[in-house]
Parts: structure tokens; C-alpha cells; sequence
């Protein structure tokens, strides 16, 4: 029972459930039949899992430490799960159209090991240790947000650029392969971008982290096809969107309270601007990955679509959407993947596997 004096005060309608009521109407009609199950899930206890940090002296005892828990590193493990999922009647390694593609397993950048605990085992981890160095064990994050970096799969010598980078798991993931010739990290926000350099100096040694081969910055990412144009090999675009996770979950710092609805509803604007500054900072031949914690259309295959549209009008660039089925389909037995996208990929929450949600699409510059 509420207290009267804090009646009074409490807000009326709270963002998580304006959020709920949001996702309620729109996924509804988006997921069909699997809006039910992935919204129960959206719900509960998300999952984690710990990216290995190969930077730690303590490395081989963690890894003992983690197996001995029964935790897996899903990506070397590629079959260890279990069956892959079916959703909405459909098996999930199955082509958009329903045959299954003829596609090569994609090669993977080596040294990424992420551990997470068996399907419907919801033990949480403990906090990662320091090794005598002071480095972490592991940095734990949502297990689904490891794929994005896996589909950039950055190459020996590569140059990266991270363009929405705070508060830095994924651009831990990128160094982790150790094959990144030079790697710029971006954050608009000052003080997620100094969060993001404390999170790095907590996981990789100092030699690791010099100008030469790291180069932190905090400006707006929409400019950046101003600043470095056709540079990079590889560029992510993880970008500012509704979190739908944390949108139900937490009050605070909610983008579904009344007073940032103009800025939730600028976020597809944004989004595309970011990705087509990072698109025109790849190289020809360079490749794009776009992701999001979101599973709106508007934020996710719209956005790629008006990009690649804008990219090509406005700037001649020329792009092909590099098909990932074959990575997906790899790790259909850990992640619930939405069925029948016709652009990028989708986990989507699973009271069994509660990762996601996580969109990525991928895109190869050919001009
Ligand atoms: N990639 C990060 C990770 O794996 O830890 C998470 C990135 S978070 C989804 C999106 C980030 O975009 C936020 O840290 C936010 O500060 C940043 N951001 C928002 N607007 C931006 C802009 N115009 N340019 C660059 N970064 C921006």
C-alpha cells in the first residue's frame, strides 16, 4: 500500500510502463506470435555473459575457473548447446524464404571467447578479479552483443573505427583478437567516453593502449564522414537507441519519460546520419556493422535502408548488404534469432537464452 504524502508525488505514468505500453502496440504487430514470449522474457532477468580478457596474466585459471561452473565460450563451442531453437514453427538455420542457403561458414576473428552459462541456467556470475597487474578476468555484458564484433571480423593490420563506443564492451571484444593495427574509439558524451578509458585501463595493459595503436575521442559521430572519409577498414555503428531492455526495467534516465520524447523520436534521424558517417569513414572495400539493443524496425532495417539509399544518392557510394545466416546459424544454438528478417539479424530474448534483444546488419563499400 502507497503511502498518501508519496500519492501524491509519485509519477503518474512511469517511462517503464509508457515503454511497455509503447513496445506493446508496435511489437505486437512486428513479432506476431512471438511478441508474448519475448516480451515475458524482456521482463526478467536478463543473462549475461563474460568476455574473456586474454590481456590478463591470470587467463588459463579463470578459464579453469569458468568451465568448472559449467559455463561454455560459446564461440569455440560452436555445437556444445543444444538443438537449435524453433520459433514460430519455423527451424531457425533455415533461409529467409525457408530452404536452407548454401552459404560457407564465415571465418571469425580469432582470441574472442565469451562464456555463458548453460541454456535455462540462470546463475549469475561474480564479479571479475584482478590478476597481479591489476587487469580483469572478464568483462561481463549482454553474450548477444559479442556478434557484432564477431560479423566486423576484423583482419590482421586492420584500421577500426568504433564510432559509438561508451561504455566499451564491444571495443573490448575488437581488441581481444589483437589483430587491430590501429583502432579509434569515439563517444559523444564526455563522460561515458571517460568511462569507456577507465574500462579500458582496467582490462589492457598500457603497451597496448599507446596513441599509435588506440586513439580515444569525443566527438559527434554524424560529423565524422567530414572528418575521415574512406579511411577505415572496418567501422562499427553501434548506436544511441531505445534500449528496450533497460526501457522496462529502470526509471531512471529512461528515454520513454515524457521529457525526452522529442529525442526518442529524433533517434531513427540520428541513427541513420551515424551510419552513414560511418560508412563514408570505411574504405572502398571497407565493411560496416550496424547495431542496435532495440527491436524496432524503425530503428533497425528501416534505418539500414535509408542509409544505403542516402549513402549511394548523396555520395555515390555504393554498398552490398553482406548476407550473415551462415553466423547466425553457427550460433543458432545459444541465441534465439528472429526468423525471416530481410535485412541483418536479430536475437531475440528467450526465457531460456534471455540475451538480446541485439539487431546487426552488415555492409560491404564496393565504391
Ligand atoms: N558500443 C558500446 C558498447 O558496446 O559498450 C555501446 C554504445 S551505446 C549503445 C551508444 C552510445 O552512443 C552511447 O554511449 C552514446 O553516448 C553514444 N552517442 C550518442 N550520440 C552520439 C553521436 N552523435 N556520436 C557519437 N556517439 C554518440
Amino acid at each position: 500500500r502507497v503511502k498518501e504524502k508519496w500519492a501524491a508525488t509519485r509519477v503518474k505514468h512511469p517511462p517503464t510502463r509508457l515503454a511497455l505500453q509503447h513496445f506493446d502496440a508496435t511489437y505486437g504487430t512486428q513479432l506476431g506470435d512471438l511478441w508474448p514470449s519475448v516480451r515475458v522474457a524482456l521482463l526478467t532477468e536478463k543473462k549475461y555473459g563474460a568476455l574473456l580478457n586474454n590481456f590478463s596474466f591470470d587467463v588459463d585459471v579463470g578459464i579453469t575457473d569458468l568451465q568448472a561452473q559449467r559455463c561454455r565460450d560459446f564461440i569455440s563451442d560452436i555445437h556444445g548447446g543444444a538443438e537449435p531453437w524453433e520459433i514460430g514453427g519455423k527451424n531457425q538455420t533455415s533461409g529467409a524464404d525457408g530452404n536452407d542457403q548454401q552459404l560457407s561458414p564465415p571465418t571469425l576473428s580469432p582470441n574472442i571467447k565469451c562464456y555463458v552459462f548453460p541454456r535455462g541456467d540462470v546463475t549469475r556470475f561474480k564479479p571479475a578479479r584482478p590478476d597481479s597487474h591489476g587487469l580483469l578476468g572478464y568483462y561481463l555484458m549482454d553474450a548477444a552483443s559479442v556478434l557484432p564484433c564477431l560479423a566486423l571480423n576484423v583482419q590482421e593490420g586492420h584500421t577500426v573505427l568504433d564510432l559509438c563506443a561508451a561504455p566499451g564492451g564491444k571495443t573490448l571484444a575488437l581488441l581481444q583478437t589483437q589483430l587491430v593495427r590501429f583502432l579509434c574509439v569515439n563517444d559523444a558524451s564526455i563522460s561515458r567516453t571517460s568511462r569507456l578509458r577507465k574500462v579500458l585501463h582496467s582490462y589492457v595493459p598500457k603497451q597496448f593502449l599507446t596513441d599509435e595503436r588506440v586513439r580515444i575521442t569525443s566527438f559527434d559521430g554524424t560529423t565524422w564522414g567530414e572528418i575521415e572519409k574512406n579511411t577505415f577498414d572496418r567501422v562499427l555503428v553501434d548506436v544511441p537507441c531505445t534500449t528496450d531492455r533497460h526501457s522496462l526495467m529502470e526509471d531512471d534516465n529512461n528515454i520513454f519519460s515524457k521529457s525526452r520524447t522529442g529525442e526518442r523520436r529524433r533517434l531513427p534521424q540520428l541513427q541513420a546520419e551515424l551510419l552513414l558517417a560511418g560508412i563514408q569513414a570505411a574504405c572502398p572495400g571497407g565493411e560496416i556493422v550496424y547495431s542496435t539493443c532495440s527491436l524496432s524496425l524503425n530503428q533497425n532495417l528501416s534505418v539500414v535502408e535509408q542509409a544505403v539509399y542516402l549513402a549511394q544518392e548523396n555520395f555515390g557510394i555504393q554498398l552490398q548488404v553482406v548476407n550473415l545466416r551462415a553466423l547466425t546459424k553457427m550460433f543458432s544454438d545459444t541465441f534465439c534469432f528472429a526468423p525471416d528478417l530481410h535485412l541483418g539479424e536479430m536475437v531475440v530474448p528467450h526465457l531460456a537464452a534471455n540475451f538480446g534483444p541485439i539487431y546487426f546488419c552488415k555492409l560491404r563499400r564496393l565504391a
